[in-house]
């Protein structure tokens, strides 16, 4: 078995479903105690969020390629960073290293696409509903992406980073989220991919009136896939 390294942190709350999803998985796939082998470099969110608000993305890089090149001196066979809105850096911290960088939307695009869907509604971040660094690796693997509007994009930042980045999860703000859903499905989205890795932890699929793809859980899949790969 391969091991796999996270870049964690971004937040801790969504870090420890990484780590609770890749070792389900693999247990699920191997059976008896096994268990993944995983390092974890963990940064502290703080430094990543001040330099975030102000699209100081040259600092969070540095912040970031010096985890990655940790993990690849402790042993790691790749690198996976845990968080949509920090792939920004994503194109930094693969050129840090010399073991493979699993992209977020790489893992997200595959399951997408295997569920036949070509168009898919974003929801994440301000920075990853309407910057193009995520957008474009989507349109790249062929799938069309629509962001909701302005208010929305507002709501969904602020119940990210006021509540579930510090592990809050709102009745209230779930319903308007659902409310949000139900809306895009009557203009016609099919399916939304929850493009922040916090998002699980208050939209589930059976709740919802279209089909969601938690990226959280398909880069969790495409780890295992490689950590037990030949
Ligand atoms: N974890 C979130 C994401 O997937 C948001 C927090 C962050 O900016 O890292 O984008």
């Amino acid at each position: 078995m391969k091991t796999i390294g996270l870049i964690g942190g971004m937040s801790w709350v969504s870090t420890v479903e990484y780590y609770r999803m890749i070792n389900q998985e693999v247990n699920r796939r191997l059976g008896r105690h096994n268990s993944a082998k995983i390092i974890l470099n963990s940064v502290n969110f703080d430094e990543i969020e001040r330099n975030m608000s102000k699209e100081r993305w040259d600092k969070t890089a540095a912040i970031l390629n010096s985890a990655a090149a940790r993990l690849m001196s402790s042993g790691a066979d790749c690198i996976l960073l845990c968080t949509n809105t920090l792939h920004m850096n994503a194109k930094d911290v693969k050129r840090s290293v010399s073991i493979p960088f699993l992209h977020i939307a790489d893992a997200v695009s595959a399951e997408v696409k295997d569920a036949g869907y070509k168009k898919a509604l974003l929801l994440g971040t301000k920075f990853t509903m309407e910057e193009n660094f995520m957008k474009d690796v989507y349109i790249h693997n062929g799938i069309e992406i629509t962001i909701p509007g302005k208010d929305e994009r507002e709501f969904i930042q602020r119940v990210i980073f006021d509540e579930l980045v510090k592990g809050i999860v709102r009745e209230e703000s779930r319903d308007m989220m659902l409310q949000m859903l139900d809306t895009q499905s009557e203009e016609g989205a099919q399916c939304a991919i929850l493009g922040c890795t916090e998002l699980g932890l208050i939209l589930k699929d059976d709740d919802s009136p279209i089909t969601l793809f938690d990226t959280t859980a398909c880069h969790c899949k495409a780890a295992v896939d490689f950590a037990l790969s030949k």
